[in-house]
């Protein structure tokens, strides 16, 4: 796997294991881990990635197309006798205009339905672009949109932490594509949204428009509210999120509800048990070929899986989240597949969800019940260590050594006693600026440059 045991450690460890470690620390250098090596999995997920999102409108089967690496996400185009259906419309209208215009250039027929895979703003930001002139029946599920946070009180922290995931203030050459490329349109993004007119409520609703027969299917995977569309006849399945090119973001760290990984696994035994001859994913390339769609749907339920029935076992063995999140692997025999490589999701974040959504938020060790509050856990650190000044240097030397977790978790004991510090918050931005470099998952890079910058730019 491309991602790195040593950076697995998180904040929160009990307050042993700090005072071992920092024991450690102060006895010599020898303890720190060298982090400033740049793997060759970095540049080669720009390699694998680049190749993902190249910009082309696929023909994928007869009278099928898919517009690839023209914005967020894909948009398809499924060809009838006397009309078109468009599967997702993109995350804004100016990548939708972009898609419309190459779509009329191999058929200009009046788009007479589009479907909807899932709520994510990604997939239906363009609707009225495609819709512009036909007045097309939109398709989506009942529950469309039920997991949304929009008006709920918490608004404010998940737009910041969204804006961190996605890296929405960085500039785009510290970007690094995730499930979408990083250089795309940015025009009108959300402003061609409309709302369904026919609601999908049961498991499956056949349809036959313009002479296809389409069979739109309830898969509740990454999202509840996923819709996926399959042609019998073609043999073309057109899953939205359930797969994409990455491990799948079991959890996302802008803050979600639970997403129940079960529910995800009978996705893609839903998916398998199609037997599709094509694959379109909301956001990779297609893929071709009964046998291969197979295995790569497969080995992708195999992978959620194996991380699911591994934290059930190790929790019901009284293992906490945190020994989980920093041992648990995906098995050999599926680890190399490209696309089940740390890109966009986390497997130690979703050890960690897994782990929550069964257990809560306890991790079963008493110390953990009523632990100190950080200021006054980093009150008998600053007091062990001798100083604030001794711990600001360790914090410092961490740095040094190339060991920024370290250095982050040291140094958040100094900010919670003076937050406003700004040669500790120095500090932490440089530590979180070389854990960035190091991740391939575009979500964990661009969080920590993002919160890199707010502290550069905090007074
Ligand atoms: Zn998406």
């Amino acid at each position: 796997m491309t991602r790195f045991k040593a950076l697995s450690i998180q904040c929160g460890v009990p307050l042993g294991l700090v005072v071992v470690a920092l024991v450690l620390m102060l006895i010599g250098p020898g303890s720190a881990q060298a982090g400033d090596e740049r793997p060759a999995v970095i540049t080669e997920r720009e390699k694998v990635l680049s190749a993902q999102f190249e910009k082309e409108l696929v023909e994928v089967t007869e009278r099928v197309h898919v517009a690839v690496g023209y914005g967020a996400s894909n948009s398809v185009l499924i060809e009838g006798d006397d009309g078109v259906i468009i599967v997702d419309t993109m995350y804004g209208t100016e990548e939708a205009e972009h898609v419309r215009t190459a779509f009329e250039k191999i058929t200009t027929k009046p788009v007479q339905a589009i479907v909807l895979t899932h709520s994510h703003s990604d997939h239906i930001g363009g609707t009225a672009v495609f819709a512009r002139g036909f007045n097309p029946d939109i398709y989506a599920r009942r529950v469309m949109g039920a997991s949304s946070t929009k008006h709920d009180p918490l608004s404010e922290i998940l737009a910041l932490r969204a804006k961190r995931q996605f890296g929405s203030q960085l500039p785009p050459k510290e970007k690094i594509a995730g499930i979408a490329p990083v250089e795309r349109p940015q025009g009108g993004i959300g402003a061609g949204k409309l709302a369904p007119t026919h609601e999908v409520s049961g498991a499956k609703e056949k349809l036959s428009v313009n002479g296809v027969e389409i069979e739109l299917v309830a898969a509740p995977g990454e999202t509840v509210d996923h819709l996926m569309v399959w042609l019998p006849n073609r043999r073309v399945l057109v899953c939205g999120d359930n797969f994409y090119y990455s491990f799948p973001n079991l959890y996302a760290i802008r803050g979600t509800p639970y997403r129940d990984v079960l529910r995800w696994i009978r996705a893609l035994d839903l998916m398998i048990d199609l037997n599709p001859e094509h694959l379109i994913s909301g956001h990779a390339r297609p893929i071709s070929g009964e046998a291969i769609v197979r295995q790569t749907l497969t080995r992708y339920r195999d992978a959620i899986e194996q991380v699911f029935v591994q934290t059930l076992r190790g929790a019901n063995q009284g293992l906490t989240p945190d020994e989980l999140a920093a041992s648990i692997d995906l098995p050999k025999s599926i680890a190399d597949e490209p696309y089940l490589q740390e890109y966009y999701g986390v497997i130690p974040w979703s050890v960690r969800s897994i782990y929550g959504g069964y257990l809560g938020w306890f991790d079963g060790n008493p110390t953990s019940l009523f632990p100190l509050s950080p200021r006054e856990e980093a009150e008998r650190i600053v007091r062990l260590v001798g100083s604030k000044q001794e711990l600001t240097k360790a914090a410092q030397r961490a740095v040094a050594e190339g060991d920024y977790q370290w250095a982050c978790q040291l140094v958040d004991h100094l900010l919670a006693l003076d937050s406003d510090s700004l040669t500790l918050n120095a500090i932490k931005a440089d530590a979180l600026r070389e854990l960035a470099l190091q991740q391939t998952s575009s979500n964990a890079r661009h969080y920590y440059l993002s919160v890199a910058r707010e502290l550069d730019e905090s007074p």
